[in-house]
């Protein structure tokens, strides 16, 4: 059947409904009075309170299709077939509620009978020593012992640095060979896109401190995380999270302003994606009260705009374009966040001055590298330092491909070693400067603060978000 996104998120809503959860919905992408995490990137990050015991919930179950942003995710936006910067992640919530045994059996009930995907499709990972699970899986559910594997910490012990933890069990869709990469051993868990990872169920039972100790909570809890946009490229059958309904029309838009068609084996297709995906990302930062700064979530943010835009014009489109896909981002999630209208103007607002600053930065990148091209030619040299590169970068946020580009056209190069090492540094000063992160972005009331006059004062880089270039 094909279903549109929206649909799976309110069926996915009502079901846990029927089954007595309370449907919140989703908080913003800044997280409130959490200095561990800069944006929200999974759907129990704003339930931690609840978890912790700290606040009481609404309700015992709860379930929700929380916004999400994943900067470690960003290298890899149009290249696999299933990580997007910015996504949805459909949850359910046990705060010391049912445990594990329901957990599993309704997952498998919205899978196959919801969802209607057909069992032979279907795999499930355990961790390694849970037993408890394999056997719910294979005794109850009636999942056979075949598809169910069993995995490392790696996949399947989901923890933050801090906060509530456990191991985990996920369930797979084998979208068939073609899919499959070239490892005799492929199977879930493999890194490429055959079997995809499409549910995440965390049996939380710990509480992770500062220090990384694992101290037993009273009572168990669960909190499960399926991508929207995966189980939608799933029951659409396309190839790719890109390809599914309210991205494709992202796509089309891209097509027509470029005059280009969207192919997906191209180069040109990964342009296509990036800028479908970062423009999402962008409106709805925007939209929660994220503004464009050299740090902290600012960063995040300047960093995708001037992605996006840097593919823009590697499809062709020389002028500012941003702002316009803003919109049609907007008419495809007003159905479930009707507040990006409201914001709109704002949005942008912010997104066209920002475009127009990373259009100067360019202009004021390649004067700068003239004159260090004249220095090689006067000094002989063919490849410009590190040190150079990463200034450049990191001074007037001039990406280094873009540097590479311009030089290899003069028959020259960029010493990436020397970039990369500075790149290091600069990681390791953020990193001590993160922990300084405070909670800018909310106001007194505990709404997302959207004044367009308000610095975003917050203090440290992501490391994630700096470590690999515009
Ligand atoms: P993967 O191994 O594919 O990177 P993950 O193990 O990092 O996924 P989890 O942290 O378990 O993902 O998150 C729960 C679910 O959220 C995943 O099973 C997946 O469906 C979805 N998800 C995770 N990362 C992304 C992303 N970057 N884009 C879209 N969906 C995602
Ligand atoms: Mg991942
Ligand atoms: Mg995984
Ligand atoms: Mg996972």
């Amino acid at each position: 059947e094909n279903i549109g996104l929206h649909e799976i998120r309110s069926r996915f809503l009502e079901f846990f409904r029927e089954k007595e959860h309370f449907v919140q919905k989703s908080y913003p992408l800044v997280p409130k009075n959490d200095k561990s995490l800069l944006l929200i990137n999974a759907g129990m990050a704003p339930l931690k309170p609840y978890f912790l015991g700290t606040e009481e919930p609404p309700s015992k179950r709860m379930a929700t299709s929380q916004k999400c942003v994943r900067t470690g995710d960003i290298e890899n936006v149009g290249k696999t077939a299933r990580h997007a910067t910015f996504f949805e992640m459909l949850g359910s919530f046990s705060f010391g509620d049912y445990f594990k045994k329901e957990a599993i059996a309704w997952a498998w009930e919205f899978m196959t009978e919801k969802m209607g995907i057909p069992v032979e499709d279907l795999w499930v990972s355990v961790y390694l020593e849970d037993d408890e699970a394999f056997n719910i899986w294979n005794r109850d559910v009636g999942v056979s012992s075949h598809r169910i594997v069993r995995l490392g910490k790696e996949d399947n012990f989901w923890e933050l640095e801090v906060g509530p933890c456990g191991p985990c069990s996920e369930i797979y869709i084998d979208r068939g060979a073609e899919y499959g990469c070239s490892n005799p051993d492929c199977k879930p868990g493999c890194d490429c896109d055959r079997y995809i990872e499409v549910w995440n169920l965390v049996f939380s039972q710990y509480d992770k401190d500062e220090n990384g100790n694992y101290n037993l909570l009273e009572k168990p809890n669960i909190d499960t995380g399926m991508g929207l946009e995966r189980i939608a490229a799933v029951l659409q059958k396309t190839d790719n999270i890109f390809e599914i309904d309210v991205m494709k029309s992202l796509i089309s838009w891209v097509e027509s302003r470029s005059g280009k068609t969207y192919k997906r084996d191209e180069k040109e297709g990964l342009s296509f994606r990036v800028i479908a995906d970062h423009i999402r990302a962008v409106t709805f930062l925007v939209g929660d009260g994220v503004i464009p700064s050299n740090e902290g979530r600012g960063y995040v943010l300047r960093r995708l705009i001037r992605r996006a835009s840097r593919h823009g014009k590697l499809l062709g489109i020389n002028e500012n374009f941003l702002k316009d896909l803003v919109a049609e981002v907007i008419e495809s999630w007003k159905v479930e966040y009707d507040e990006l209208v409201e914001k709109q103007s704002q949005i942008v607002k912010i997104v066209e001055i920002e475009e127009e600053k990373f259009q100067e930065t360019i202009d004021q990148g390649i004067d700068i590298l003239d004159g260090y091209m004249e220095d090689m030619v006067s000094n002989g040299q063919t490849e410009l330092s590190g040190e150079k590169s990463f200034k450049l970068y990191d001074t007037y946020g001039f990406p280094l491909d873009l540097t590479k580009e311009i030089l290899e056209e003069k028959g020259y190069s960029v010493d990436e070693a020397g970039f990369s090492s500075e790149m290091e540094a600069q990681r390791d000063r953020a990193r001590k400067a993160r922990e300084e992160a405070d909670t800018a972005g909310w106001n007194k009331e505990g709404k997302a603060d959207f004044s367009l006059d308000t610095e975003v004062e917050f203090k440290g880089y992501d490391s994630l978000s700096i470590e690999s270039r515009v």
